[in-house]
């Protein structure tokens, strides 16, 4: 293959432009991306060599290795894992594979500080090398090419990149960083350990570094240097941050640790990490983010649990660990009992697997409510007159499910479809406004608790928006006696509550179905004057049913009403006006 000049995607391109522009103050997340991308490489050729040993070549230790060019200002970033063909340089150095990308770049607002939070839960990857450098080649060979296959890719990051064919030797891909001047300090190996040490100390693999020694000059009065000792040192702890003892871990690695697996800038609001024993043996270390990603309602996206078996990483989005409703959460599971070339279709069927995912949604669920208990915590008198006594560890959790809520609830929600046996805990859960809070902030629970003498039912209302939702004059008669009725406003509401039809024992009641019994808390004179005006109307209703009847079922007297003349409603069991309108919106 001649040396050809291709063009980036468009998307690249754009992507390119925003990552020299906004990541500025996020330099040194460039070496965790190279150094995952490095290790990434590795496990998939372990995964490919299972079935053919013959691609290890002669290289069967792992490893990756950086080194410093000084007088060139070159950072090298060399992994012998698995390498690419020149197609596949040109494919995946050149274009974003990602779904959602469109999307994401629309968001972009040119604030360079929110456009840099939202790269950051997209995810650079690759191209942030281009942070610090100002071209970047890479060499590669793909594992079981022959030596001249190999390719060199060049780039200065901005709208092409060159690729031509090489030969080499060596099995694999070196990234070389022509570092710009206000990146120099990446040629300095002190600077190097401590970013791996933040980032990649749980990579399993070692990451090499060239030892370096003091020398002093021969020549007198000039001053000596570092020089290399050509013998090379692992710089990385290579240990498994989840296989140690969780006394021995301080919240800052715990912290490192979710950035470096979920490629997010912000610490995760909260996690949990257990060894679980028992018929099925596993370690789980989850997380919730504070931020829900660019791509949420991507259900087909990757889940964000990794999977391990006895400390090899089997695979990146094993969906089968953790239902799509929670498909927010990060982490590792590491497996005791499955094996190694454990395959897809396998996980699916694995009862194992089916323990493991059981165990890790009991698990996210007592996270939340955990936040949830501790959510807003006033401290002074109970209730028993003692003075409570907060811990800073329950102070800490103040206002973080709020936070969780308003980033995941609307997701959260599908698992009442979704997740039967959780459904309870599920539904306790759950926050919505009401008549007597625009916040999102009321449980089940916490209406039950304020239900009238009398009253039956949970009642609530479906709306585009809380505005709408409360000049609904359906509301009318609920607003009269003080009844309180939750405003639901997210789209998934009204198809999650097909699924819930009572909490704990008292039924749900759209106000906007159906004739609204409102049972006890009608006295004898309102259900009288009902009746007796239903009667007084009947001829009128007969004719308006008659003028109405392409376009209405039934037409009805109502108690609902206090100021409106007329209101629309939906026969009991019926799809809501909600639910017509947002299946319209999408075409059916
Ligand atoms: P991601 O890692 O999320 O796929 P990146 O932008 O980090 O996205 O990398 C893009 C792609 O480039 C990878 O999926 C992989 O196919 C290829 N790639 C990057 N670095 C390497 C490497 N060191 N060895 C082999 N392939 C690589
Ligand atoms: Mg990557």
């Amino acid at each position: 293959m001649s040396k050809q000049t291709l063009s980036f995607q468009a998307e690249v391109a754009q992507l390119l432009h925003l990552v020299t522009h906004s990541l500025y103050s996020n330099q040194e997340i460039f070496l965790r991306e190279l150094v995952s991308n490095a290790s990434d490489a590795c496990d998939k050729l372990r995964f490919e060599a299972m079935a053919d040993s013959a691609l290890y070549e002669d290289a069967p230790n792992l490893e990756v290795r950086l080194s410093v060019d000084p007088a060139a200002k070159t950072l090298t970033i060399t992994d012998n894992g698995i390498g690419m063909s020149a197609q596949e340089a040109i494919d995946h150095l050149g274009t974003i594979a990602k779904s959602g990308t469109k999307d994401f770049m629309g968001k972009l607002t040119g604030d360079q500080k929110a456009d840099a939070q939202l790269i950051g839960q997209f995810g650079v990857g690759f191209y942030s090398g281009f942070i610090v450098a100002d071209k970047i080649t890479v060499e590669s060979r793909r594992a079981g090419l022959p030596p001249e296959q190999g390719v060199r890719w060049i780039s200065g990051g901005t709208g092409e990149f060159e690729v031509e064919a090489i030969t080499r030797a060596a099995r694999g891909t070196s990234v070389i960083l022509h570092l710009r001047e206000d990146a120099a300090e990446y040629l300095n190996a002190w600077k190097l350990k401590q970013v791996i040490a933040k980032y990649s100390d749980h990579i399993s693999l070692p990451i090499l570094m060239e030892k370096e020694e003091w020398k002093d000059s021969d020549k007198e009065g000039e001053p000596g240097a570092m020089v290399k000792t050509g013998e090379w040192e692992t710089v990385n702890k290579a240990s498994a941050l989840w296989t140690r003892p969780k006394k021995d871990i301080t919240e800052a690695q715990y912290q490192d640790f979710y950035k470096a697996i979920s490629h997010d800038f912000e610490n995760p609001l909260t996690w949990s990490h257990n060894r679980v024993e028992g018929n099925t043996e596993y370690t789980q270390l989850l997380y919730i983010p504070a931020k829900a990603p660019f791509d949420l309602w991507n259900r087909d996206k990757k889940a964000g649990v990794k999977l391990y078996v006895k400390r090899v990483f089997i695979m990146d989005d094993a969906e089968a660990l953790m239902p799509t409703y929670l498909r927010f959460v990060k982490g590792v599971i590491d497996s005791a009992d499955l094996p190694l070339n454990v395959s897809r279709e396998l996980l699916q069927e694995s009862r194992d697997v089916r323990a493991i995912r059981e165990g890790s949604t009991k698990r996210v669920l007592s996270m939340l409510e955990d936040l949830a208990k501790h959510d807003q915590h006033t401290t002074g008198e109970g209730a028993d007159g003692v003075t409570d006594v907060v811990s800073e560890e329950d102070k800490a959790k103040e206002g973080k499910y709020t936070q969780f809520y308003a980033e995941f609830g609307a997701v959260l929600k599908e698992g009442l479809g979704e997740d039967f046996a959780n459904r309870e805990r599920i539904a306790k859960l759950l926050r919505f406004a009401s008549t007597t809070t625009d916040t999102v902030s009321v449980g089940f629970a916490d209406y039950k608790a304020r239900m009238k003498e009398g009253q039956e039912a949970i009642y609530y209302i479906t709306a585009d928006t809380l505005a709408a939702a409360k000049k609904s004059p359906q509301l009318e008669v609920f607003k009269k006696k003080g009844i309180e009725v939750l405003l639901m406003t997210d789209r998934v509401d009204e198809w999650a509550l097909n699924y819930l039809h009572d909490f704990d024992g008292t039924p749900l009641q759209s106000v906007a179905k159906g004739a609204v019994d409102l049972g006890k808390l009608q006295d004898e004179a309102e259900k009288k004057a009902a009746e007796e005006a239903a009667e007084a109307f009947k001829p009128v209703l007969a004719q308006l049913k008659e003028a109405l009847k392409d376009k209405a079922q039934d037409v009805r007297v109502t108690t609902r009403l206090v100021d409106s003349p007329a209101c629309l409603v939906v026969e009991e069991g019926g799809m809501s006006n909600q639910l017509a309108r947002l299946l319209k919106q999408a075409g059916q």
